[in-house]
């Protein structure tokens, strides 16, 4: 079978690991410039050197047995490692979050840049097209993408999952990220819950990360909803003035200061499984539906494999 999946998130790409493993022919669309979704890492050049940021999902915890075997093998190909500083069992990507996703981006195939803006029925099967790639054609189509843009593409081709996928409204997420000349005087690599700062970690203490020192600061959703559309220079000025209130008053020189705002960011789902239609051979998974985790958001797509699997 063809199957063409939408999202190169982990959802999307646990979902095609599973299926290409199986022997099916998958093909993912993207419509970031790169991996991560929102495991993002962006890098930027300083005077004092490249530094990396993660500036969305911080680390990721394992209780799945089946996530654990897949992540045991990240840490042995050295993509990913524990990061004790954010809790006994919590792993981040190594060099940057992304990692894991560009390791298993790369034994799929992975279209990046390709953003999908329709997708009717053709036949059996389905039509996609948009920009950033050729229109294809494919005997099943899989959606892992947040809630509210799989919301969109199911809208006419779907609308029972579409209407699940409109009821589920993610948190907004303010971001900074901020590199300095000197080091900090916070003892902690990682603070939670500093006025709106709903979590300040030192990205440059985790593993696998050179260069200068640097934060990453999360505002709360309820900071970030407030503050949505304001300009991203404020918000980064604002959010570095609580760094600065956190760090005793007072910042060694900033080399670098950007801020990134997640529209959809975390999810208030708690747990369904991933929908399966065998009529219409369509499927979602994402972390909408498994949980606000990426463990969750692995669990979704790789139980959306099986679903698929058992089905045939
Ligand atoms: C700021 C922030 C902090 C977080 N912190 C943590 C944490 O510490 N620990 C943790 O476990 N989780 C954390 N999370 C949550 C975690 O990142 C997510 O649960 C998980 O990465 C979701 O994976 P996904 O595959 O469901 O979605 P995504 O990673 O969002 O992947 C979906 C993909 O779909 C693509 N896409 C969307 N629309 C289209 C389209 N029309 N065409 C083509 N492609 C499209 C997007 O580009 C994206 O790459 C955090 C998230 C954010 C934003």
């Amino acid at each position: 079978m063809k199957i063409a999946i939408i999202g190169a998130g982990m959802a999307g790409l646990a979902c095609a690991e599973a299926l290409s493993a199986a022997g099916h022919r998958v093909q993912v669309l993207d419509k970031g410039r790169g991996p991560g979704g929102r495991m993002s890492t962006r890098r930027t050049t300083t005077e004092a050197g490249e530094v990396s940021f993660d500036h969305g999902a911080q680390f990721f915890t394992v209780r799945d047995p089946a996530f654990a075997a897949r992540t045991q093998a990240w840490v042995a190909d050295g993509v990913a490692a524990p990061w004790p500083d954010a809790g006994p069992e919590a792993l981040v990507g190594v060099p940057g979050m992304n990692a894991p996703i560009r390791a298993m981006a790369q034994a799929l195939d992975v279209t990046w840049q390709a953003r999908v803006d329709e997708v009717v029925r053709e036949g059996a099967g389905w039509h996609l097209s948009g920009e950033g790639f050729e229109a294809l054609s494919a005997d099943i189509l899989v959606v892992a993408t947040p809630s509210e843009q799989a919301a969109i593409l199911l809208a006419t081709v779907a609308p029972d999952m579409a209407a699940k996928a409109a009821a589920v409204i993610s948190d907004p997420c303010w971001t900074v990220m901020a590199a300095f000349a000197e080091p900090l005087g916070l003892s902690d690599d990682v603070l939670r819950e500093a006025g709106p700062l709903s979590w300040v970690a030192r990205n440059s203490a985790k593993p696998g990360r050179d260069g200068p020192e640097a934060f990453v600061l999360q505002a709360s959703p309820d900071w970030s909803r407030t503050h949505l559309e304001d300009a991203a220079d404020a918000v980064a000025n604002a959010l570095l003035a609580h760094l600065q209130a956190a760090n005793g008053g007072a910042l060694p020189p900033v080399l670098s200061l950007q801020a990134h705002r997640w529209r959809y960011a975390r999810t208030p789902a708690t747990g369904g499984p991933p929908l399966w239609s065998q009529a219409d051979q369509i499927g979602a998974c994402g972390d909408w539906l498994g949980g606000a985790r990426i463990e969750a958001a692995w669990r979704s797509g790789h139980d959306l494999a099986a679903a698929i699997l058992a089905a045939r």
